[in-house]
């Protein structure tokens, strides 16, 4: 058995076939005109891909990938190194040609460092090519699951996915292509799992991709149990609709995570009851400058307009760390994480933050919503009311922080006296409580809130809130979890707010279990030694 992430759920069974990156050995000679030739048809390929696929987000990277391999700035430096006749092995060069878009993106770190990867696939696809080798690509003509090392968007183009039964890589995050690629076909897909590659193909998996479990030769009562429990979920998702209930009728609110409008109507199809988290951050990166404060309202007003007399959280610009926006956070630092990201922004950019909240102001105004707005990374109830005076001032009433740092769960009956609400941010309280980067895989069994610290964390600041009658909700990704959902309902929150991809499944759970099943669920959890026993614990008593 192999354990990896599973970022795309599904059970399926069948015969494994390995995706090998082929790579050219020794030097690879060759002058000018051959590298720029080479260049020009690797582009066309990259091209000719980009044209096969149907697959928006893959189209896009491969349409991206194109124009990098015929970005002027690249074809200058291998001019500029390549002048007399035939460089004795051109490998130097193109990494130096390429180097500069490298630097900018692992500058740029989270997201944008996993896109390195593209421009290795271009320099590889270069250096192959050069030497003779053509990527073969690998012809699927029958059910398989996908084995590679790490899936890039040309593979998945070359692959006749039709065929693909489940995407199984030993690299990758939660944020990689093949996890991108498996959610847009609905098939289960299992990354950072190691080991998988010393598979040979033929060998037949079990892949499950909800837990990340991958077994060889899987007897067929495995197979039976994990299938029919996969169906069971999928059909209860599908029978309940409606506003978020637990079994006793207890109302919980389930609310859509959103960042696009296209997110924003995934949400109102799916039935959530209103957008617990607007992320606001990709308006800014889409833009080389701040947008001005009409874009602004432009954007607000789309989101307000489809959730029209429903709750809409709208989060002020938390660029930084995983998220930098390049002309914000200009400044290097040591460590992002820890430096101005979040509501911090008001020590170097204050004025970009007060329009952000005047253009909310101006989008809401007249308008049929209820708007709440939320500030990220909130640490100490200074901030709180700084931030919760400024929203007020402009005539919005509810303001609420983002409870994701231990400083603000800790003290957050402080913190949350100030506000009128409070929003776990799961992802970051996570990363900080086990001082565990959230984008680094090498780390994800620490990088869970099943761990009993990081509940225990969400614990001691829903306490803190019932004893002040303030609602907490969550809105990072433990939401999107059914079981943790149901750990963190019973451990005091009233609002879950999730991938509206996920909330189907979590409205079909909650509404399966009481509340005092909740808190029994919560209280094991609590007290469990680790994320594993947590997260099993409550299993137990969940799942009856
Ligand atoms: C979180 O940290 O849990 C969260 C919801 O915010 P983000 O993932 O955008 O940092
Ligand atoms: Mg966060």
């Amino acid at each position: 058995m192999f354990k990896g992430i599973g970022v795309s759920p599904g059970v399926v069974v069948g015969p494994i076939r390995k995706v090998l990156a082929e790579k050219a050995s020794g030097p690879v000679p060759a002058d000018i005109d051959q590298v720029l030739k080479a260049l020009e048809s690797v582009a066309t390929d990259l091209d000719k891909s980009a044209e096969s696929i149907e697959l928006e987000v893959a189209k896009e990277v491969l349409g991206a990938q194109a124009m990098m391999a015929r970005d002027p700035s690249v074809i200058e430096v291998l001019e500029g190194a390549i002048t007399e006749g035939v460089a004795f092995d051109v490998r130097p060069i193109v990494e130096e040609a390429f180097g500069g878009f490298k630097e900018q993106l692992l500058a740029l770190g989270g997201y944008f460092a996993e896109r390195v990867s593209d421009i290795d696939e271009i320099q590889s696809r270069l250096i192959n090519k050069l030497a003779g080798i053509e990527s073969a690509g690998l012809t699927l003509t029958e059910p398989t699951v996908v084995v590679a090392e790490d899936l890039t968007p040309a593979d998945t183009a070359a692959l006749n996915l039709k065929f693909a039964l489940a995407l199984l890589c030993s690299r990758g995050g939660a944020t990689s292509h093949t996890a991108i690629v498996a959610r847009g076909l609905g098939i289960p897909a299992i990354v950072g799992c190691e080991g998988v590659m010393q598979l040979v193909d033929g060998a037949v998996v079990l892949v499950d991709g909800r837990n990340g479990d991958v077994i060889v030769d899987p007897l067929q009562d495995e197979i039976a149990t994990r299938t029919e429990k996969e169906l069971k979920i999928k059909a209860r998702a599908d029978s309940i609709t409606g506003p978020g209930r637990l079994s006793d009728g207890t109302s919980i609110q389930l609310l859509g995570n959103a960042g696009t409008i296209d997110d924003v109507r995934a949400a109102v199809k799916v039935g959530a009851e209103g957008i617990g988290l607007f992320r606001t951050e990709l308006l800014f990166l889409d833009s080389h400058i701040e947008p001005t404060v009409g874009e602004q309202v432009k954007l607000y007003s789309e989101v307000f307009q489809l959730m029209a007399g429903k709750k809409v959280v709208i989060r002020t610009l938390d660029a930084g760390s995983d998220k930098p926006v390049p002309y914000i956070n200009a400044i290097h630092e040591e460590n992002p994480a820890l430096g101005v990201r979040g509501w911090r922004l008001t020590r170097t950019s204050n004025d970009v933050i007060n329009r952000q909240l005047e253009a909310l102001a101006e989008a809401a105004a007249g308008k049929d919503v209820k708007l709440w707005v939320m500030a990220p990374m909130v640490n100490t109830p200074d901030e709180a009311r700084d931030f919760a005076g400024r929203v007020r001032k402009l005539g919005m009433l509810m303001p609420g922080v983002m409870i994701e740092t231990p400083a603000a769960a800790l003290h957050a009956d402080h913190v949350l006296a100030e506000v009128e609400f409070g929003s776990f941010g799961t992802n970051d309280l996570t990363q900080y409580v086990m001082a565990s980067d959230r984008m680094d895989s090498r780390l994800s069994d620490m990088t869970t809130a099943w761990h009993p610290a990081v509940l225990r964390a969400i614990s001691i600041a829903s306490d803190s809130a019932a004893k002040i009658s303030k609602p907490v909700g969550v809105c990072g990704e433990a939401a999107a979890n059914s079981l943790l959902a149901a750990v963190l309902v019973g451990l005091g929150v009233s609002s879950l707010s999730m991938a509206p991809s996920a909330l189907a499944e979590v409205r079909g759970f909650l509404a399966s279990i009481d509340l005092d099943t909740c808190e029994r669920a919560a209280q094991a959890a609590l007290s469990a030694r680790s994320a594993s026993e947590a997260e099993s614990r409550a299993r137990e008593i969940l799942e009856g």
